[in-house]
C-alpha cells in the first residue's frame, strides 16, 4: 500500500482480553492449582462457575456506581474475586499473591492468531494502532513482552487513566491521547456494553468482534481477518471522498 493510501487509514484502538490476547490457559486450571498448592480442593466446575459469578458482580458494581477506578481498585476487584472463589477454604486470599503474580507474566497470556495476522498487515501498512482496556499497570509489562503486541503506538489502562469502560470519559481520553477526533478512530472489541455500544456512542467506527460466529455485515467481526478488507475499504472512499473535496474546490471546473 502507498504512502499517501497509509496516510488515509483510521487510526486502530483494540480492547485486550478477548481481542487481541487471552490467557494461555483456562482460569479455572490456574486457579485451582494455585488453591491446590494451599490444600483447596475444588472441582474445576465451582472454580470456574464462582470465577463467573464473583467477575459478573464486580463488573456491575462498577456499573452502578460511577466507574472511576486506580490501581487500589482493580488490586481489590481481584481480592474479592479470589475471596469469593475460595470461600469456604480455611485462608480464602491465601493463593491472591500467586494469582496476581502470574497473571502479570506475559507468559500467561497469548495473541490470537487472527490477531497476529492483523497485526502484521496494519505494519506492512505503517498504519498505528492502540490498545485501551480495562485493567491494572501489569498490562504494560505483558503488552511489552508480547512480540506481537511490543510495537503499539499506546497502551491506554483504566486503572492508569481513572476510569473504566464503558464511561464515556474513557474513550474521550483515549482520543486525547491519540491526538484525533474520534470520528477518525476505528475501534474493535469483544463487548457490546463496554467497547462498542460507548466507542459508537463518542461517533468512533466501532467493530464488535464474536469470533466463532458466521460472517456478517458491519458492524460485526466473525475475526479479525475481516478487519483489513474493512479498512481497506474505509481507506479507499476516504482517499475517494478527498480527491472529489480537492475536485469541487478546483477553481478551474
Ligand atoms: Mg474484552
Amino acid at each position: 500500500m502507498s504512502d499517501s493510501m497509509s496516510s488515509l487509514l483510521p487510526v486502530v484502538c483494540f480492547d485486550a482480553v478477548g481481542t487481541l490476547i487471552h490467557p494461555v490457559e483456562p482460569v479455572a486450571d490456574t486457579y485451582a492449582r494455585a488453591g491446590r498448592r494451599h490444600g483447596f480442593e475444588l472441582s474445576l466446575e465451582i472454580v470456574s462457575r464462582r470465577f463467573r459469578e464473583a467477575f459478573e458482580w464486580e463488573e456491575r458494581r462498577d456499573r452502578q456506581g460511577d466507574l472511576r477506578t486506580d490501581e487500589e481498585r482493580e488490586k481489590a476487584r481481584w481480592r474479592t474475586i479470589i475471596g469469593h472463589v475460595f470461600h469456604d477454604q480455611p485462608d480464602p486470599l491465601a493463593p491472591f499473591e500467586e494469582l496476581w503474580n502470574h497473571y502479570a507474566r506475559p507468559e500467561a497470556w497469548t495473541c490470537y492468531p487472527d490477531a497476529v495476522r492483523f497485526l502484521d498487515w496494519l505494519r506492512t501498512t505503517g498504519g498505528r494502532y492502540a490498545i485501551a482496556s480495562n485493567f491494572d499497570r501489569r498490562l504494560q509489562g505483558i503488552v511489552r513482552g508480547l512480540p506481537p503486541l511490543a510495537d503499539a503506538w499506546q497502551v491506554v489502562i483504566s486503572s492508569e487513566v481513572g476510569w473504566r469502560k464503558p464511561a464515556r470519559k474513557f474513550f474521550e481520553l483515549l482520543a486525547d491521547r491519540m491526538g484525533c477526533r474520534s470520528a477518525e478512530m476505528v475501534y474493535i472489541g469483544d463487548s457490546y456494553e463496554n467497547d462498542f455500544q460507548p466507542a459508537s456512542a463518542l461517533g468512533m467506527q466501532a467493530f464488535l468482534l464474536n469470533r466463532g460466529s458466521s460472517p456478517s455485515a458491519p458492524p460485526f467481526l466473525a475475526s479479525l481477518d475481516e478487519l483489513s478488507e474493512r479498512l481497506k475499504m474505509m481507506g479507499k472512499c476516504r482517499h475517494e471522498g478527498e480527491a472529489l473535496r480537492s475536485h469541487a474546490h478546483d477553481p478551474s471546473c
